[in-house]
């Protein structure tokens, strides 16, 4: 099996995903907070971040993009069929993608669970890659782990033609790296691990 170059390490990926859940638990301890994981990318984040929500009654409810082909962006698929409309006008609500890549995906959920009337919607992304935002699909997330340069990334929920969702690291794939281009990636990437994972804070 192929092994990807690791950009960001497993307890990399825990240290900041428990900070991110963190903030989610301080705004909304006490209270309800309806999560809508987007999958199947935000699997395991998802999952891994509502461990740190402790104090918060959190219910979950399903949203489903379609995968990305390789590096060529298919037609978009939004599927909300799962989620039930009254989880949602009224309530705290919380969208929890993989990554923000061009935004068109979160554009288009944000639009549709915005129209449900939620009493506040937040969005936390794993990863963002800036340098590929459409400008026709403005979305500011509120938490966001890492951001990243524009390439291909595996693993931690993010797949490659449906593969390797399931690696405890995140990896590039389809391109190697040059040592000072790897090393200047990493670093940013661990200097990230300091600031606070709250966009409005940043
Ligand atoms: P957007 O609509 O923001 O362009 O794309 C978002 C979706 O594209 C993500 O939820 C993810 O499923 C997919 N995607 C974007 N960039 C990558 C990447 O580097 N690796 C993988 N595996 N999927 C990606
Ligand atoms: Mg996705």
């Amino acid at each position: 099996m192929t092994r990807p170059q690791w950009i960001i390490k497993k307890d990399w990926l825990h240290e900041r995903v428990r900070a991110v859940g963190r903030c989610i638990n301080e705004a909304h301890g006490g209270g309800e907070l309806t999560v809508v994981p987007v999958l199947t990318g935000a699997l395991i984040f998802s999952g891994d971040l509502m461990h740190w929500i402790e104090d918060v009654s959190v219910r979950v409810q399903l949203a489903q993009a379609a995968s990305y082909e390789r590096e060529v962006p298919g037609d978009l698929k939004v599927d909300l069929s799962q989620v039930d409309r009254r989880h949602v006008t009224g309530k705290n609500v919380l969208i929890v993608d993989d990554i923000l890549d061009t935004g068109r995906t979160m554009h288009e959920l944000a639009g549709r669970i915005g129209s449900m009337n939620p009493a506040s919607l937040r969005i936390a992304v794993l990863l963002r890659k800036r340098a590929r935002h459409d400008p026709d699909c403005p979305v500011e997330p509120d938490y966001v782990g890492f951001e990243i340069p524009d390439l291909f990334v595996v693993g931690y929920g993010l797949d490659v033609d449906g593969l390797h969702r399931h690696w405890s690291y995140i990896g590039v794939w389809g391109q190697h790296l040059e040592r000072n281009e790897h090393e200047q990636i990493v670093s940013d990437i661990q200097r990230q691990l300091g600031q606070p994972p709250q966009t409005a804070l940043a």
